[in-house]
């Protein structure tokens, strides 16, 4: 599976990009870390970013498509692979467009993350304060005059990439103002209607649901059904088989009936063939008599 994230600054990408990946099983490539890591190790690339990172600015895009080119030939990344922050221009998208032509590479979606960008500020906010409790370095670039320009280069250079997408039926617009976990569903959801994932990796969650007391109403009502099901079914087959018992019955109570009144017309005729007999009997008797008198 293959998936960009697009968001502005602070839309939480990064957040969910990691989310993803130890669900799917595929690696995150985000060009900031990148470049971060480059400019920490001091490399030429690195020193090249120092300045416009710091700033807010773009690194120039030959310098970030060929990381990215290169870090897609990596073995790790032959599973699938999120790109966060990257495309970042339009040039940078047919740059990747290319790329992943000539490497026979397939993208499976393109996620926009929307955020109001109100929200943004307190977001960065936050994420600097948690850092900082942590004992984490924090970013140069995550301060409210920096975050304002990366806006606006977000806004210039970025946001077009929604129209480009958009026009090769790439483009997914989930709502980031959700809760985390809501826009880790929905992109699930997401990616399960356009087949990138396998249901199985719902089952995943399903087990995962079992542990969590959150989940287990569900479960415990998916549960209740099942034997209320069940007794639906046997209330209908002791239906079926009371009706089955009746229809015996009067299978039964029309034989015994039809026994009845044949034995009745046998009796009947008996009784007939009786008679006629007396009948025929005295008849005969009567003949006699009467032949002897005339003697
Ligand atoms: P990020 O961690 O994605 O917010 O990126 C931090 C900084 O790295 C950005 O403000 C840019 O200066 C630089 N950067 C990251 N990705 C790109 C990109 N695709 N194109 C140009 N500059 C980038």
């Amino acid at each position: 599976m293959r998936i960009i994230l697009l968001g502005p600054p602070g839309s939480g990408k990064g957040t969910q990009a990691q989310l993803l990946l130890q669900r799917y099983g595929i690696v995150q490539l985000s060009t900031g870390e990148m470049l971060r890591a480059a400019v920490a190790a001091g490399t030429p690339v690195g020193l090249k970013a120092k300045e416009i990172m710091a700033s807010g600015g773009l690194v120039p895009d030959d310098v970030v498509v060929g990381i990215i080119s290169d870090r897609i030939d990596q073995p790790d990344a032959r599973n699938g692979f999120i790109l966060d922050g990257f495309p970042r221009t339009v040039p940078q998208a047919e740059a990747l467009d290319e790329l992943l032509k000539h490497k026979h590479l397939k993208l499976d979606a393109v996620i926009e993350l929307r955020v109001n960008e109100s929200a943004l500020l307190n977001r960065v906010e936050t994420r600097v304060a948690q850092m900082r409790e942590r004992g984490e370095e924090v970013r140069l670039d995550d301060t409210p005059e920096v975050l304002t320009k990366r806006l606006a280069s977000y806004r210039n250079q970025t946001e077009p990439l929604i129209h480009y997408y958009s026009e090769r039926r790439k483009l997914s617009t989930i709502d980031g103002m959700m809760a985390i976990d809501e826009v880790t569903r929905a992109i699930h959801r997401l990616l399960l209607a356009l087949g990138a994932v396998e249901p199985k990796t719902h089952g995943k969650t399903r087990s995962a649901a079992k542990a969590d007391p959150a989940k287990k109403g569900k479960t415990a009502k998916e549960s209740a059904k099942k034997p209320a099901k069940t007794a639906k079914k046997a209330a209908k087959s002791k239906k079926v088989a009371k009706k089955a018992v009746k229809g015996a019955t009067k299978a039964a109570k029309k034989t015994v009936k039809k026994a009845v009144k044949k034995a009745g017309k046998k009796k009947a005729a008996k009784k007939t063939a009786r008679k006629a007999v007396k009948k025929g009997a005295k008849k005969a008797a009567k003949k006699v008599t009467k032949r002897r008198a005339k003697r």
